[in-house]
Formats: C-alpha cells, sequence, structure tokens
C-alpha cells in the first residue's frame, strides 16, 4: 500500500509558518516513505474560501520545495459528500434536529445545573413525525448530527465507549465517544462542516496518514467513528505541536502574520523557514539545514513535544545567513542574475561576500560598492588622506594574482610604518564606505586596478 498523505488548509489566507510546519511534517514523512501527497483545499465554506488563496498557497508550498502528486478542490466534490449523507441516513446514524442556537443554550445550561455533562441529549431523537411536520411548516430546516456509536441499544442511554489510536507523534490516545456530543455534519442552509467531507475525502483518495496540528486531537475520535460508519478502516493519525510566537501567540492565516509570503519578501529562505518551522519544538537542534532531502533525516514525528513550540522570529534570520554563508554560487547564479550580477566575476563576488548577508538582496548593494565605489561620499582626516594617497601610488601594476591585496598591503606598511587596523581601516573605507565587510583580499581583485584607483581620495 503506497503511504499517502495530505494536506488540507482552507484557502481563507496566505499560509504562515505554522501551516508550513504542517505541510512539511507531511510531505517530508511522504518523501521518508516514498508515499504520495495530495494538496486538498478544504474550500467548502464557499463566502470565506478563495481560488487566489489556493493559487497562493500552491504557490508558497512550491517556493519551500513541496510538488504534491495531486490536488484536490473540496468544493467540487459535493456530490461525493451528498452520496455519504445517504449512505449514513439509511444505515439511521444521521439525524434531522431542529434546534435553534438559543434552545441548544437553554439545555446546556439545564444540563449543567444538574450536573450532566453539557454534550446534546440527542432530543430530535425523539421527534414525532407530527411535530417534525409542525418545524418544517414554521419554516425551520433540519441541521443533522451523526449519531455516535456510544450506547449499547437505547441511543438515550450512553455508556462510556473508548476509541483508541497510536498516534504518530502523541502516543497512545483514548477518548471516550460517551463525553462528545453528536457532531453536526450538515448545517440547515445545507452546508458542510469540515468533519464529513474530510473523511469522506480521506477513503476515497486512500489517505493512510493523517498528519496535522494537535489542535484536532479531539476531532479524531469522531472521525475514527465516521470512518467506521462509512465502512472504512480509519487511517494513522498523528497530532503534532502548533507553533506560537515567544509570548504564546498563536498563529493566524487571516492575520497574514509570519506568512510564507511577508518571510520570502523580507528575504528569508525557503530552507531557514523550513528548518525552523521542522525542528523547533523536537527534541533535534534547531539549525540551518541545507535541503528538504538532508531535514528528512533529522525529521522523526515521534520526536516532537507535545506542549507548544514557541520561536523567536529572528532565529529565522540566524538560520538564514547560515545558509548564505555557505551558499553555493551554483544554487544563486540565477538569482543573481536578477540584480545584474551576471559577468564573468559573478561568482567570486558571490564567494566574497556571501559572509556578509543577512539576505540575498543585500548582494546588490556589494555589487553596486564594487562597481561604482561607496555608497556615501568619505570624507578623511589630513593624515589620513596622506596616508592613503602614499598608499593608492604603490598599487600594483596589472596583471594581478591572487596575492595582489598581500603584495599592495605589504608595500604600503613598508612605506608608511603602518599595521593592523591602522593600515587596513582606512583602506576599507576608501575602498567600500564600509567599517567592516568581505575580505578585501578578494574584493580587490573583482573591484580591479581602474576601479581601485578611481576611490583614491
Ligand atoms: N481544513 C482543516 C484545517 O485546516 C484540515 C484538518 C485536517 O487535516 O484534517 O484545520
Amino acid at each position: 500500500m503506497t503511504i499517502t498523505v495530505r494536506f488540507a488548509p482552507s484557502p481563507t489566507g496566505r499560509i504562515h509558518i505554522g501551516n508550513t510546519r504542517t505541510a512539511l511534517f507531511n510531505w517530508l514523512f511522504a518523501q521518508k516513505h516514498n508515499g504520495r501527497f495530495i494538496q486538498r483545499f478544504d474550500d467548502t465554506d464557499v463566502e470565506r474560501s478563495r481560488k487566489e488563496y489556493a493559487d497562493s498557497i500552491l504557490y508558497d508550498l512550491h517556493w519551500l520545495g513541496i510538488f504534491p502528486d495531486s490536488i484536490e478542490y473540496q468544493s467540487k466534490r459535493f456530490d461525493v459528500y451528498d452520496q455519504a449523507v445517504e449512505k449514513l441516513k439509511a444505515a439511521g446514524v444521521l439525524y434531522p434536529c431542529y434546534e435553534t442556537p438559543e434552545e441548544l443554550d437553554l439545555r446546556r445550561k439545564i444540563r449543567r445545573t444538574r450536573g450532566l455533562p453539557p454534550v446534546y441529549g440527542r432530543e430530535a431523537l425523539a421527534l414525532t413525525q407530527d411535530e417534525i411536520t409542525e418545524f418544517e411548516a414554521d419554516g425551520r430546516r433540519p441541521h443533522w448530527r451523526f449519531l455516535l456509536p456510544n450506547f449499547a441499544s437505547d441511543p438515550a442511554e450512553t455508556q462510556r465507549t473508548e476509541v483508541h489510536w497510536n498516534d504518530l507523534v502523541r502516543g497512545e490516545e483514548t477518548v471516550d465517544l460517551a463525553s462528545l456530543s453528536d457532531p453536526v455534519l450538515v448545517r440547515e442552509d445545507g452546508t458542510y462542516l469540515y468533519t464529513l467531507p474530510s473523511v469522506v475525502d480521506d477513503i476515497d483518495m486512500g489517505v493512510t496518514h493523517v498528519i496535522r496540528g494537535d489542535d484536532h486531537v479531539t476531532n479524531t475520535g469522531v472521525q475514527i467513528a465516521l470512518f467506521r460508519a462509512l465502512g472504512a478502516e480509519p487511517p494513522v493519525f498523528g497530532h503534532h505541536n502548533l507553533l506560537t510566537t515567544s509570548s504564546g501567540e498563536g498563529l493566524s492565516k487571516r492575520s497574514g502574520a509570519l506568512s510564507v509570503e511577508s518571510l520570502r519578501e523580507a528575504g528569508v529562505e525557503p530552507m531557514a523557514i523550513a528548518s525552523l518551522a521542522v525542528l523547533i519544538g523536537t527534541s533535534e537542534n534547531v539549525q540551518a539545514i541545507d535541503s528538504l532531502a538532508e531535514l528528512a533525516t533529522h525529521f522523526d514525528p515521534a520526536s516532537t513535544s507535545k506542549s507548544a513550540a514557541k520561536f523567536d522570529p529572528d532565529e529565522l534570520f540566524v538560520l538564514n545567513r547560515a545558509l548564505l554563508h555557505r551558499m553555493p554560487f551554483e544554487e544563486v547564479r540565477d538569482r543573481l542574475v536578477l540584480f545584474g550580477i551576471a559577468d564573468e566575476r559573478a561568482e567570486a563576488f558571490w564567494n566574497a561576500v556571501r559572509g556578509n548577508l543577512d539576505k540575498i538582496a543585500d548582494a546588490r548593494d556589494w555589487w553596486r560598492i564594487v562597481n561604482e565605489g561607496p555608497l556615501e561620499a568619505q570624507q578623511f582626516d589630513a593624515e589620513t588622506l596622506e596616508f592613503l594617497r602614499s598608499g593608492f601610488a604603490l598599487l600594483p601594476e596589472e596583471p594581478w594574482g591572487d596575492t595582489v591585496w598581500k603584495q599592495w598591503t605589504g608595500a604600503i606598511r613598508k612605506e608608511t610604518g603602518r599595521k593592523g587596523k591602522e593600515l587596513f581601516a582606512p583602506l576599507r573605507l576608501a575602498l567600500t564606505g564600509r567599517s567592516s565587510g568581505p575580505e578585501l583580499a578578494e574584493l580587490l581583485p573583482i573591484i580591479g586596478r581602474e576601479g581601485t584607483l578611481a576611490r583614491r581620495p
């Protein structure tokens, strides 16, 4: 059997780094097991779902290196869900209810005062045909509840009914179906809540492993019962902890905070996001990993902690720098071309500057500096000016070898007696306009003799 997973966001906003964790847990799991990854859009809520969001989620996933084997939209599958509804009705496990939210609220309060758990008391099962006709005549439409299998013969007499699953992340989990209300699967207006379409799709699409956030743990008992009611064996479930910011705040698709898009725009590399999204809140150290293939070898869902994974967004930039500082030219060549960094010096330039970049776009400033000189005109005091002028006069003739910087600064040292910082700091300022940056020994040949002389103060 092919291991099959799915990532199933509702397309109601851009995905954030927390959604990325779910997507990557699924993707890496599929990669490790040579499995299939289904991209499923839970867009049954047509009011809030948008095709543009679905498209942008696909874009973000591609950018991260996730390439779904198939893409499914729940909004195109209503007929399949309708068939499942008929099947459940025929089996007598989907029943119509007519309570208004206010009536339900009142009932819950009464149950609480009687010391009963605030679950739905299945009053609708006792409705007579006349009562139903009356409701319908009043213009009420039913919503439909799934009758949980938590009783022996009389649904009014629930009894403890444990559902167990061995969670990929959390280990043994148990839910007592008697502690839950019969879930509403279909609303008054005929629209579907998430539960039924999700289970129907998981069955239809051969999903073997449902890996998702632990906000769904409590849904799992109901879903397992629904799988069985539809005649299917439930898949394996895995519920990973959710990401929160350092202050404990959750992430939301709708707020746009820490969206993949905003991080990309801020210059964060996909592997910085992936490394953090996968490794935080596990027993592995958070470290910059160069590829998803390598990340897969560090990925073990069972090593994930059960409590929320707090992270500091600044960590993304630490990882980003680590990735850039060792990123091979081949990997950035095309992106540098987009910045106009395309001539025969591009590789030497990249190797010279990469250790000083927070993000790739910073290379543009260094390219300007290399080609045009300091971005702001430099002012030197008289003594430094004199030193620099005599130094520039000693610049070796071309052709330059690899050791030109050593040769030049050796000659300056000899002539002026300056060494160390005294020698290098003014040269760096004159050449780059910055007090720190890439190795000048590497930059100088890229600047060239003519360019260097043009910087002579
Ligand atoms: N659409 C659901 C969500 O985004 C999917 C949950 C699941 O993976 O079953 O929370």
